[in-house]
């Protein structure tokens, strides 16, 4: 008797262990495709970290990436991506082969997220860690991705069960960039952002600060409402990147609620040209990467 329900046990963990290679299987297959993947993430919530996954996108998209750019919304409890980039109410469409295809955007920027899931805005989502891991890798391996040059992952704030999920199962992550605001509290956590991406071995891109001071509309003068540099000094003291300063900007947040997204509409401002510089130094960053990857590459190649 015992035997047999040893057998039928073990005959039902070897299904579920070839179920999960052949997902890893179709995961690396499918992120093999995309040539850089990066998370952003932040120590704790309100830094404006969606509205910086969000901006980047575009400004990639609008810097020779268009129709190359997608979005892993990755925040299950809270995701505002799809309303940043006035995709609210739109739904995942499953393909003939059991794929699901990623909503698009004007720009061209291929977004999933758990809003496309959900009946109503008051839904909420009361899961715990597994299964939070098991629609993750689903949006990693079941999505038909396509080719891309950016995957920008928008990760919860913290240091969960999300970050840790996904650092575990993107293969050849290119690094996270970590969003602060001014303030000696978000600095605080900043640390641990950074303590968590080289426990996990991902290399950190750099930081950006966010909501760095006002620049008056009729004078141009900068304000410095909260007290900014924290995110440069931090930068400075852990020997990261810094990226640079976004400004707050009140149409950054109209816009946001409005669903279109700031920078295309707004490329002459502050804020936009802070982007723009970002997306140069993450490109300057990916560069080296490859290069210094490359030089590994051929060295190991080389038989040395
Ligand atoms: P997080 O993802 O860190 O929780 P959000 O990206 O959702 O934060 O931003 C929180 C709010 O702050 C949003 O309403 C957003 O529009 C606003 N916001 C973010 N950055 C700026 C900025 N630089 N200037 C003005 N408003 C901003």
């Amino acid at each position: 008797m015992t035997k047999v329900k040893n057998t039928a046990g073990q005959a039902s963990t070897a299904k579920e262990h070839s179920e999960q290679n052949q997902q890893q299987d179709q995961l690396k297959l499918k992120m093999c495709k995309i040539k850089h993947k990066i998370a952003v993430i932040s120590g704790k919530g309100g830094v404006g970290k969606s509205t910086v996954t969000v901006n980047l996108a575009v400004a990639l998209a609008l810097h020779g990436h268009q129709g190359k750019v997608g979005i892993l919304d990755a925040d299950i409890h809270g995701p505002c991506v799809p309303k940043m980039l006035g995709l609210k109410g739109q739904r995942l469409i499953g393909g003939p082969s059991g794929l699901l295809f990623p909503v698009t955007s004007r720009l061209g920027i291929k977004v999933v997220s758990m809003d496309f899931l959900l009946p109503n805005d008051e839904a909420p989502v009361i899961w715990r860690g597994p299964l939070k891991m098991r629609l993750i890798q689903q949006f990693l391996s079941d999505v038909a991705w396509g080719e891309l040059d950016f995957l920008l992952v928008d990760l919860p704030p913290g240091t969960g069960d999300e970050p840790l999920s996904i650092v575990q199962l993107i293969p050849d992550m290119d690094g996270v960039i970590i969003v602060t605001m001014p303030s000696e509290v978000s600095e605080a956590v900043v640390k641990k952002s950074v303590a968590f991406a080289r426990q996990v071995g991902v290399p950190v891109i750099g930081i950006i600060e966010n909501m760095s001071g006002f620049v008056c509309p009729e004078c141009g003068a900068k304000v410095d409402i909260f007290k900014t540099g924290g995110g440069k000094r931090i930068a400075d003291s852990m020997g990261i990147p810094y990226l640079g300063s976004i400004p707050i900007d009140p149409q950054i947040c109209n816009e946001s609620d409005c669903g279109s997204a700031f920078i295309a509409e707004n490329k002459s401002s502050p804020a936009a040209k802070a982007f723009a510089e970002i997306v140069k130094k993450i490109e300057e960053f990916i560069e080296k990467a490859d290069v210094t990857g490359n030089q590994v590459k051929n060295y190991q190649n080389s038989g040395v």
